[in-house]
């Protein structure tokens, strides 16, 4: 009703409210993090449906995350007062993507049951494609081919779109061909990638107008939130469904901000913001220029960062909220990354008990960001050993990971010889030419006997059962099992540890592996040994990763947010801790590697969007040391440290707290260092422990690694900046 309407307009600025209010013909609404444009959308949308302009099924809402539309609905819900009955089209792209293709699976040549493959499976039936050519996969790897297919899909190309020399690229210029061939192997396979849940849906409105008119007459209105990340083929797709007939109007709102815009690499292209202009005359663009959430000193540090990006839009961000006792933004140095978790972790203690304001901070309003999720491990261990809560987003916990499961498996195997799901799950990983049949013949056969798998298998070697091969691989896994089940009780449980993963062959199965993935997955098996140096025994360490992981599961608990920046978009939290600024680490390496200018402008949005996520309080840390992949490595501080203005920073590097080894000579000790180790992958150093290092180092000025790049740290950073316009 009326008054309901009131309520939930009277909450906006001017801007916003003409943003909510301009119904008829395309918005876009362009502005920074924080300026309230995903409240803009949502009050929109509770708008349209207090004053009755559309039915919740008519209304198409495109958002980042599946959660991120939980979220939406509930906002809603909130503000029209009462549930909102199904919003059937609210979700990401490829959800809604889904939907549609179900409706019209037989357009594509697809029945309605079809299934998604994941990467895994997309890589393993290109590889039989390119065996299936006669070609040699070694030299033109399934990977490489499916990453290709991703890019294509991205830019909304079927095979016929792939120029000749594109596909020239792949396979002795038969890279179109593949194509066509794993597109017509998905089709026989009634199954689909994720690309494509996109690109059939834009086939099929291009050949069936009719339907495409259906779609235009359903989706009364359409809105887009982070639409500086839209690719290509969503921007195809959105277009196909927002543009109508002249005379109808286009009621399409999409909200984004180009600082933000941090997936490039996988196609989004921010060139869709000034498409949107040229594609939809006469639309309205709003300016939000009032941040709501965060003090002024996180938007100073943010927006001096920020403008060192040339290719901006360029646009202004103030606020009101200015507190003299709002603290800066704090920097942190540690020696190393184990450190660095300690200390988030005793801050995070501290924020609980009552921070400097004397509020006690629950742990849901506190996140870490980390640029590789393979940062999280120390968090998540340093927190398990802690008992905090938390949990990781937008991935898997450290102990879900897929080497972890399986090791674990291994494991409870060992001291627990009648957990079957544990012996289904590594029997045959790595790999040991144990089939299907033979496993379900193993299956029938304890079933039969109602006896554990494992006391099958030691059966089922000493008939004829099985034919000679398995026979003997399973014989080989028995004896194994046999043989650490009873070192038990006369090696350390660590120990057993590494020899079971070596002599089972897992190890080496990941260090064969020529996967991205695969140096991560070692390092987490690594640890993973290490996690246990605190308990007395390997059935201690079982008990105890079950309960972490039964604690875990409730959802409602107060608990710390763990995820990756890339993750975090669009979130806001009190409190955000921001580890690993170091050079290679953030910026990335990859980015740096790139040379240009647009990876590395790339990484500072995406510091942008980190920064960006806090209310209150940001802590930034890098360390000098860092082991990446196994090996320990002296490390730079990020450069975009360097890029923070000192009015709303305070840098706290004390010796004590970056390893005590400072203030001597120059800093160039301390680079050079590191690009020794980078250069020569057998250097000694590598498998010293950071530790050991310090010791032998300790002439080394590595606090001034700092320095080395812009004089003193501390004078420098404050150099010709430029603080937030405020009120
Ligand atoms: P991002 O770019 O990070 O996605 P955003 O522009 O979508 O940010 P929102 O998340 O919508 O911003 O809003 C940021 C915060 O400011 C939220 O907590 C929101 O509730 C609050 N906010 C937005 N507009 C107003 C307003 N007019 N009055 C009070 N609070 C507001
Ligand atoms: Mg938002």
């Amino acid at each position: 009703g009326n008054r309901a309407a009131m309520e939930y307009l009277s909450g906006l600025n001017p801007e916003q409210r003409e943003a909510v209010e301009s119904l008829d013909g395309p918005v876009l609404v362009l502005a920074g993090a924080g300026t309230g444009k995903t409240r803009v959308l949502t009050t929109r949308i509770a708008h349209i449906l207090a004053t009755a302009r559309a039915y919740p099924s008519q209304i198409l809402a495109v958002t980042f995350t599946n959660k991120a539309a939980r979220e939406m609905k509930e906002r809603v819900g909130v503000l029209v007062g009462g549930a909102v009955e199904g919003m059937p089209w609210m979700g990401t792209f490829h959800s809604i993507g889904v939907k549609l293709l179900r409706r019209h699976a037989e357009l594509a040549g697809l029945r309605s049951d079809f299934s998604i493959l994941d990467t895994d499976d997309v890589v393993r039936l290109i590889k039989q494609l390119i065996q299936a050519e006669g070609l040699d996969d070694k030299r033109w790897p399934a990977k490489q081919f499916a990453g290709m297919i991703d890019s294509w899909k991205n830019k909304g190309l079927t095979p016929p779109d792939i120029a000749e020399g594109d596909a020239r690229a792949f396979a002795n210029g038969k890279g179109r061909e593949l194509y066509a061939a794993y597109q017509a192997r998905l089709r026989t396979l009634n199954a689909c990638d994720f690309g494509d849940l996109l690109l059939h849906p834009i086939s099929i409105f291009r050949q069936n107008p009719d339907i495409l008119k259906e779609y235009h007459q359903r989706f009364r209105y359409i809105l887009v939130d982070e639409y500086q990340d839209t690719n290509t083929a969503q921007y195809m797709w959105l277009r196909l469904l927002a543009q109508r007939p002249q005379g109808t109007p286009q009621n399409v709102c999409c909200v984004g901000d180009d600082d933000q815009s941090i997936y490039g690499w996988r196609g989004a292209e921010v060139d869709n913001i000034l498409r949107f202009e040229k594609d939809f005359v006469g639309a309205k663009v709003i300016k939000l220029e009032r941040n709501y959430r965060s003090t002024e000193h996180i938007l100073g540090a943010a927006g001096h960062l920020i403008a060192h990006n040339e290719g901006r839009l360029g646009k202004t961000l103030f606020t009101d909220r200015v507190d003299p006792d709002d603290e800066k933004v704090q920097v942190h140095a540690a020696w190393d990354s184990e450190e660095e978790a300690r200390a988030v972790g005793e801050e995070i203690e501290r924020l609980q008990r009552g921070g400097s304001d004397g509020k006690k901070h629950n742990l849901n309003d506190m996140a870490i960001l980390v640029r590789a999720s393979f940062q999280m491990r120390e968090f998540e261990d340093r927190f398990v050993t802690l008992g905090l809560n938390y949990r990781v987003i937008g991935g898997p916990r450290f102990y879900e990971r897929l080497e972890i499961r399986d090791a674990m498996a291994y494991f409870r195997l060992v001291c627990q010889p009648a957990d079957d799901l544990a012996f289904e799950r590594i029997v045959n990983t790595p790999k040991r030419g144990l089939g299907d049949t033979t496993i379900r013949n193993l299956h029938d056969y304890a079933r039969a006997r109602d006896i554990p798998m494992l006391a099958a298998a030691s059966q089922i070697t000493e008939t004829d059962e099985l034919k000679p091969k398995a026979r003997k691989a399973l014989f080989d896994v028995i004896q194994s099992f046999r043989n650490w089940s009873e070192r038990l009780e006369t090696v350390s449980h660590l120990e057993l540890a590494e020899q079971i993963l070596e002599e089972s062959g897992y190890t080496d199965m990941w260090k064969a592996d020529k996967s991205a993935e695969a140096p991560g997955r070692l390092d987490n098996l690594k640890e993973l040994v290490r996690s246990m140096e605190a308990f007395e025994s390997m059935r201690g360490f079982l008990e105890h990763v079950s309960l972490v992981m039964d604690a875990d599961k409730n959802e409602n608990l107060d608990a710390v947010s763990i995820m990756t920046l890339h993750s975090a978009k669009g979130l806001e939290f009190d409190t955000v801790f921001l580890p690993g600024w170091e050079e290679g680490l953030f910026p990335h390496q990859r980015a740096l590697d790139e040379g240009g200018r647009s990876g590395l402008e790339e990484e500072r949005r995406l510091a942008y969007v980190g920064l960006t996520r806090a209310k209150h309080r940001c802590h930034i840390w890098f360390v000098s040391n860092r082991r990446i992949h196994g090996l320990w490595q002296s490390t730079m501080p990020s450069r975009f440290l360097d890029e923070l203005p000192a009015a709303h920073v305070d840098v706290a590097v004390s010796e004590s707290n970056y390893g005590g080894y400072g203030g001597q000579g120059g800093g160039r000790g301390g680079y050079g260092q590191s690009r020794f180790d980078k250069a020569d992958p057998f250097a000694n150093t590598h498998s010293t422990p950071g530790w050991k290092r310090a010791q032998a180092n300790k002439s080394d000025a590595t606090r001034d690694n700092w320095g080395s790049r812009s004089g003193h740290a501390v004078e420098r950073i404050g150099y010709g900046e430029s603080g937030p316009r405020t009120r």
